[in-house]
């Protein structure tokens, strides 16, 4: 059996063979960290895409959508904490010239800590059998009770380090640990740097006395400062929502596990303005109907957990990830944040304008609270790719790679193929074609065997493949198979749009949302 990070590697791999995710700029030996969507790859986020923003604005008639520019003032980023505060601490290790998140060296350290503890409790599992009791063994075992408060003063003093910045308590901290680095072995550390994760550039002439601003790090902003905008102009009673989907740049040092992180991203964010003192109420609320979008997609109830922060960022009183189980763990596909009255104030504060909301009901003016809910499209991109991927033994020997994709996010829905070249056969499979295409996204193959077409589908994830023979020129029936069984049937050409939309149709999965939505 392939392990989890040889199936990564192939599932990368596969994505640029079959046109999903191609390194940027290739021919120029790529730039690293970004990535450009193929032929497949741009109609998956487009659907993903589609699924977040029709299950905010169709689903909520108290949620609106803008698209705001990249470019913004640059007062925006002194406002929200940016400029001065959206920061990495970085460290070099001088021997390799590897560069790292000391935050990152010290999270893993922690980690191994947690892995002995793991690894001690699960040999004692294997001992003691049935009446074996983890929380038991924990607080009694000297050899885990030892780790757990090594464990437990890291963390403390970690924690403690990162709430007050102080960047050479993490360089002690790395150096009193015994941290090395991967690649050289050594300790031979630069002290800690903080490095902002901003691109900047100029805007205008230099004559004219040009201007530094910066790509967005996040979309959230465009819409902060559009607040009263949209709340004027669509008369919005609060609570409301405005949504958006959009590219956010970071600089990332240490950009890894393929378009995980990357330095120019999407995001599809969400803020939902509410009365002070409801945020939390709200809070739980976006929780679970987020989670409830993720499942509906059935990758696996199992593959998601959530994450609440402990370190809470200065301006947020609750904070929760949505985790997803990706070959190299549980990792964050976006984030739920309640972030108070933070941002309108710092705009109203930056700006001089007043931005308030008069709640014609309680009478009074008052800065609305947000919840945001923010993912990143290409993260929840690659975690459906690796629960898709899959390669399957097959009766007789063989093997297929199948994505086994939401038939709703599948790039393509359909492929159509005549069994032969000749007689008629693609004039006729051609017809079928025209009669899906303003339906469903589909596809014409006519070269080599059936079987190979088949694969060649099933390995971008295509639900349905339809094939035109001799006796469709009789009876006008079609073979129709479908990709995760391979079961094939027999039917009528004019049952075909039927059979696919029943399958492919996005107005089921919003249906699973709004079954017990009650708003
Ligand atoms: P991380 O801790 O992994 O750096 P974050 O907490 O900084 O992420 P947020 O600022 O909360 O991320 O951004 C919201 C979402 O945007 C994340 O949940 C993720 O899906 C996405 N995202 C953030 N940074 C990147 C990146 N560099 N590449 C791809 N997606 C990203």
């Amino acid at each position: 059996m392939a392990t989890q990070e040889e199936t990564f590697k192939k599932m990368v791999a596969h994505c640029k063979e079959y046109g999903f995710v191609f390194p940027s700029s290739e021919i120029y030996d790529g730039l690293g960290a970004v990535y450009d969507y193929g032929q497949n790859g741009v109609e998956l986020k487009n659907n993903i895409k589609q699924y977040w923003w029709q299950a905010m604005t169709l689903l909520h008639e108290n949620i609106v959508g803008i698209d705001a520019a990249i470019f913004m003032h640059p007062t925006t980023w002194k406002a929200s904490g940016h400029v001065d505060a959206f920061n990495d601490p970085l460290i070099d290790n001088r021997d390799s010239k590897k560069r790292y998140r000391a935050d990152v060296l010290i999270e893993d350290q922690i980690a191994k800590y947690e892995e002995k503890i793991q690894k001690e409790v699960d040999k004692a599992a294997k001992r003691f059998g049935e009446s074996f009791d983890a929380e038991l063994f924990k607080q009694t075992n000297p050899r885990v009770k030892e780790h757990i408060e090594k464990r437990d003063a890291l963390h403390e003093r970690y924690s403690r380090a990162m709430n007050a910045n102080d960047l050479q308590e993490l360089k002690q901290i790395i150096l009193d640990e015994e941290i090395v680095c991967p690649i050289s072995g050594t300790r031979n550390w630069t002290d800690v740097r903080q490095f902002n994760l901003m691109f900047q550039t100029e805007m205008g002439s230099t004559a004219d006395g040009a201007m530094k601003i910066y790509l967005r790090p996040e979309t959230a902003q465009g819409i902060f400062v559009n607040f009263l905008n949209v709340q004027k102009t669509g008369r919005m009673k609060i609570p409301f929502g405005i949504a958006q989907i959009g590219k956010a740049f970071r600089n990332e040092i240490v950009a890894r596990q393929f378009v995980f992180r990357m330095r120019e991203f999407e995001q599809m964010e969400m803020q939902f303005f509410v009365r002070p003192g409801e945020e939390l109420k709200w809070f739980e609320h976006w929780k679970q109907f987020r989670l409830k979008w993720h499942k509906a997609l059935g990758l696996g109830d199992e593959k998601y957990r959530f994450h609440d922060h402990e370190k809470l960022a200065h301006y947020a009183n609750a904070a929760t990830d949505i985790e997803f189980q990706m070959p190299f763990g549980f990792k964050e596909v976006e984030g739920i944040h309640s972030r108070t009255n933070f941002d309108l104030s710092q705009h109203a504060k930056y700006s001089g304008k007043k931005i308030e909301y008069f709640d014609p009901e309680l009478n009074q003016s008052y800065t609305p609270y947000v919840i945001e809910t923010s993912i990143g499209v290409d993260r929840m991109f690659l975690s459906i790719m690796c629960a898709a991927y899959k390669e399957e033994q097959l009766a007789g020997g063989d093997t297929r790679v199948v994505l086994n994709l939401p038939p709703v996010l599948a790039p393509v829905k359909a492929c159509v193929m005549p069994l032969v070249k000749k007689d008629g056969l693609p004039e006729k499979a051609r017809e079928v074609m025209d009669m899906l295409k303003f339906d469903f996204k589909t596809t014409y193959d006519e070269k080599d065997s059936i079987g190979k077409r088949y694969r060649r589908q099933d390995a971008v994830g295509t639900p349905f493949c339809i094939t035109v023979d001799h006796d469709t020129l009789e009876d006008n029936c079609v073979t129709i198979r479908m990709r995760d069984t391979m079961e094939q049937e027999r039917v009528s050409i004019s049952e075909l749009k039927n059979i696919i939309a029943k399958a492919v149709d996005m107005k089921q999965l919003l249906r699973k949302l709004t079954a017990e939505e009650n708003q």
